[in-house]
């Protein structure tokens, strides 16, 4: 009885989407069927044909796409270290598989956040890579289907009845940032959407040198941090039975495609070796570390990116334990701005403090959320806002600075949806 009342609910929903109106133009196999990525567009949540380099300067490994288009031709550099990294005779790894689920299988309309499998026609721009097709059908299925299958995934981003917008080059679906929108829809409906993967921004595990971190005590006159080859001891004191925080621990950012000099964090892909591009100043971080303490105590970690600086304070249990700290989620600072003094020297967007207690951290990991933006060039082909209409979708690549999609061939109809990619 659930089963038929939930069945009759879908349906009663995908008519008034319009999502029954209009029949695919190329069918799936029926049965869930497995494929292979072949194109860029889609990194980092799915990799096309790629090679993982290892940096020989500080150990850490990545992807780079690897098809003839995209293949870098001499070393590339490190998104972590900026050290030169050869080539070398890697040998290209297929890309990621995927299952497609068929529309006669799972009929119901995609959920803003999903990925879909879109068939032809695509556009072709000789600039760009093209859209990240799935091209290779792997496993047992239905033959001849997968050669010369040209389908393309992209992650649905708006759906019928709402208004696209762009502001200082961000995408808004309905006045709020796309990034914003999918994170949302994969906590509300974690069984049909996964959030977009974070890209990372730079990780303390990988030094070009065991005591070269781009994390450095700022000077002050607070109880000093003691540095080690793998983390930093801070400690608060307790003076008159209060307690002074310790000195802060900042994060210095260097430019890795810019001569490493001190610079903001900006929007680099680093599976994108061989693309050239002006980059953009980020505006949301997010933080992991490692906290090992032989008693509870309390962290504080400030981010200043654009706008307000905003604090997070955590507490943490004795042993160790792994903390997250997201910049958008924080409390506005309202400390004193001497405390937390900006050197001239380096951008620090990200200070660490200790407010009650003794520990060590460790194991700095820096990312940052996919922002999905639009080009002036692409802008200006479309009016906006842009109101989608019965049965239309907006659909874009997580690849946002080499990815073909709705910003380029505009809203897709229903009918060119084949199917939706399984979340993992
Ligand atoms: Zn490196």
């Amino acid at each position: 009885m659930i089963v038929a009342a939930v069945g009759l609910a879908t349906t009663a929903a995908a008519i008034r989407l319009g999502w029954r109106l209009a029949k695919p133009t190329t069918a799936a196999p029926v049965m869930p069927t497995t494929w292979q990525i072949g194109g860029a567009s889609m990194a980092p949540t799915l990799l096309g044909h790629h090679v993982e380099l290892t940096c020989g300067a500080c150990g850490v490994r990545w992807p780079v796409h690897w098809q003839a288009n995209l293949r870098p031709r001499g070393p590339v550099t490190c998104w972590n270290c900026g050290a030169r990294v050869p080539i070398g005779q890697s040998l290209p790894q297929a890309g990621t598989a995927v299952t497609l689920v068929s529309r006669q299988l799972d009929p119901r309309p995609p959920l803003t956040g999903e990925l879909v499998v879109i068939a032809p026609p695509l556009p072709t721009d000789t600039n760009r890579s093209g859209p990240g097709e799935i091209s290779r059908f792997i496993g047992a299925g239905t033959p001849g289907l997968g050669a010369g299958t040209r389908w393309a995934v992209k992650r649905v981003v708006a759906t019928a009845g709402q208004q696209l917008t762009h502001h200082a080059g961000v995408l808004l679906a309905d006045g709020r940032p796309i990034a914003e929108r999918l994170a949302q829809a994969a906590a509300d409906h974690p069984d049909r959407v996964d959030r977009p993967l974070d890209i990372l921004v730079h990780d303390d595990r990988h030094r070009p040198g065991a005591m070269s971190s781009r994390w450095r005590p700022l000077a002050g006159s607070a109880p000093p941090i003691a540095v080690d080859a793998d983390g930093f001891r801070l400690r608060a004191q307790q003076q008159d039975g209060n307690w002074v925080p310790s000195a802060w621990l900042a994060y210095h950012h260097l430019a890795v495609h810019d001569g490493l000099r001190p610079d903001v964090i900006r929007d680099d892909f680093p599976s994108n070796a061989t693309e050239v591009r002006a980059l953009q100043p980020v505006d949301r971080l997010s933080l992991r570390l490692r906290v090992n303490a032989a008693a509870g105590g309390t962290v504080q970690v400030l981010f200043r990116l654009a706008g307000q600086p905003r604090a997070t304070i955590r507490t943490w249990p004795a042993g160790s334990c792994r903390l997250d700290f997201d910049s958008a989620s924080g409390e506005a600072w309202s400390g004193d701005v001497s405390d937390f003094p900006q050197p001239d020297s380096a951008p620090t967007p990200i200070a660490i403090r200790i407010l009650t207690g003794e520990g060590k951290i460790s194991e700095l990991v820096i990312r940052r959320p996919l922002q999905y933006r639009i080009e002036a060039a692409d802008a200006v082909k479309w009016t906006w806002p842009l109101r989608l209409s019965e049965g239309q979708f907006y659909v874009l690549g997580d690849n946002v600075p080499l990815s073909i999609d709705s910003r380029q061939f505009g809203p897709i109809g229903s009918e060119r949806i084949v199917g939706r990619i399984q979340p993992t």
